[in-house]
């Protein structure tokens, strides 16, 4: 079944209800909104002249187009290759070219930078920007009389990972992996209600995408900010005034709304569900989102290779408080969704047993087909039908997964196993942290060592004793970091993951030039 069917079919249902905002302004109502899609369908397949399965790239900013071209390639039985409009030109020009995409929608404030990159491209182009006349006359095309039939597994999205390291792969998934998707998000995630809204206020290149589809199925709204992205004054104000609000969120940006409602001691009654993942969540910080926002939290685990769709946690475990294992749960990433097994494995692929950290496997209808073009990438991560997430975990005896860290993230340290979360967790106990990264620094002697990037709550002085005395407190000895570094901000990547490969080329280079000065110092 094609995905756009469940846009086709609330055009009908849900017609004159409206769909598409922009701030507190309405774009377009259901029936509008089904009918621009199927307008922007037939453009590309009888205008253009795509067929079934070819590849339409999006490289917009959230404007309230996006689902539009989302919807209205599905129309048409096409691919989309959303590409986070935060990415470089250059990159965004390397995932068109991988992609094979010859169509392109670019939103006006990127267009000038990706155009003049497309001219060496093999195939003849189509660059479309909203908001110009040139796309508007694609309204005035006649519309697709039905949805173009796209099977279970053809392509529906391909979508690039981040590629912290070397170039991002396209991750396949299929109209299949989708529609699991969904029906995981309704049983282990939300069930979205047509009073509710959606904001996007993180890229629907990424995870705060694929939230529109239950909130289409249920007829609910959808806004885009007109920061176009995260600004919690925006969002406090959107949720006052729709009441309903629910919206995806990285961890940071958790961060960032808590304290911003916490500092303007602001009523947070008008969030419905903040789904969050995409990176770990510690302790200290959701307990504090809990104490000033309440319960309206939801925490998955995925990665596009399994969109949204490994484990979850639930509402009903951030209610669960008189649990003798609340606290844990809380650090957890949950159980796994319904649809899917997860597993933890050792080396050989063999499960072990629960208390023990290995690496975490899943199977499943959502799992991708497969990397783009890429037969050996997939090989290696899909064997036997598991998918290979290269996150270290482990379960308890309930089936909550802790993760730890990613394989590579882990630090070995005089032959000992040091997972960076367990430390960062300690560290944010102390009132003066506001966020901490740990890195393994390569040592003679012990092979790598233990060191702490800190950024101070308000920017306040700390000084590493007082650290390192937590720390003894709370963990082994051999785990405590060996070295501090307080810094003025994380460097993160364009969905707010702290990129620890820049912070150990930091490190290294510090080696190498023998200065402890590269990264601006400003507490001792
Ligand atoms: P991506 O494919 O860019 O969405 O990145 C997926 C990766 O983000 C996963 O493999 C995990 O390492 C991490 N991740 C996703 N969700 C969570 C979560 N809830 N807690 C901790 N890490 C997460």
């Amino acid at each position: 079944m094609n995905v756009a069917l469940l846009l086709a079919r609330s055009g009908k249902v849900f017609a004159e209800r409206p769909a598409v905002y922009l701030g507190e302004e309405l774009i377009c109502t259901y029936a509008e909104l089904a009918h621009r899609a199927a307008c922007v369908g037939a453009y590309l397949r009888e205008h253009v002249g795509l067929q079934r399965g070819d590849r339409v790239a999006i490289f917009m900013s959230n404007i309230p187009e996006y689902l539009e071209v989302l919807y209205g390639a599905w129309f048409g039985g096409l691919c989309v290759v959303p590409i986070n409009a935060k990415l470089h030109p250059k990159e965004a020009e390397y995932i068109i070219r991988n992609s094979g995409a010859s169509v392109i929608f670019s939103s006006g404030d990127l267009v000038d930078g990706i155009v003049p990159l497309l001219t060496e491209l093999p195939n003849t182009c189509v660059v479309l920007t909203p908001g110009t006349v040139a796309f508007a006359a694609i309204h005035r095309h006649a519309p697709l009389a039905e949805v173009a039939p796209a099977a279970h597994d053809d392509l529906a999205w391909l979508f690039y990972t981040s590629g912290t390291t070397g170039r991002p792969k396209g991750v396949m998934l299929t109209h299949g992996n989708l529609q699991a998707m969904i029906s995981c998000m309704f049983t282990d995630v939300d069930q979205p209600s047509a009073e509710d809204s959606v904001v996007y206020a993180a890229p629907i290149s990424h995870g705060a995408g694929m939230l529109n589809f239950p909130h289409v199925i249920v007829g609910a709204s959808h806004i885009v900010p007109i920061s176009g992205g995260f600004d919690p004054a925006e969002l406090m104000s959107l949720s006052m005034t729709r009441r309903h609000l629910s919206m995806f969120a990285a961890p940071t940006m958790v961060k960032r709304l808590v304290d911003y409602i916490e500092n303007s001691h602001a009523d947070p009654s008008g969030f419905k569900t903040i789904l969050y993942g995409g990176g770990p969540m510690y302790l200290e910080d959701i307990r504090q989102a809990l104490r000033v926002m309440g319960n309206r939290f939801v925490q998955i685990y995925g990665q596009g290779e399994s969109p949204m769709t490994i484990t979850a946690l639930g509402r009903y475990h951030f209610t669960n408080v008189s649990h003798a294992n609340y606290e844990q749960r809380l650090a957890s990433v949950g159980v796994a969704q319904n649809l899917v097994e997860v597993r933890v494995t050792d080396n050989d692929g063999m499960p072990l047993t629960n208390g023990m950290t290995g690496e975490v496997v899943v199977r499943g209808p959502t799992v991708m087909k497969g990397y783009w073009n890429n037969a050996e990438a997939t090989a290696s991560a899909i064997r036997d039908g598991w998918l290979y997430t290269g996150d270290m975990g482990s379960y308890d005896a309930d089936g909550f997964l802790t993760l730890k860290d990613r394989s590579k993230d882990m630090i070995i340290s005089g032959g000992s196993n040091i997972y960076p979360r367990e430390v960062e967790e300690v560290l944010l106990m102390h009132p003066g942290v506001h966020e901490v990264s740990v890195v393994g620094r390569k040592h003679a002697e012990w092979g790598e060592e233990v060191i702490a990037f800190v950024v101070t709550r308000d920017g306040l002085a700390l000084n590493a004793a007082e650290l390192d005395t937590l720390c003894l407190k709370n963990i082994a000895r051999f785990k405590r970091p060996k070295d501090y570094r307080f810094v003025q901000e994380l460097p993160k990547s364009n969905y707010g993951k702290v990129l620890k490969t820049e912070l150990r080329a930091w490190l290294k280079s510090e080696l190498t030039q023998s200065t402890t000065h590269v990264i601006e110092t400003t507490h001792q």
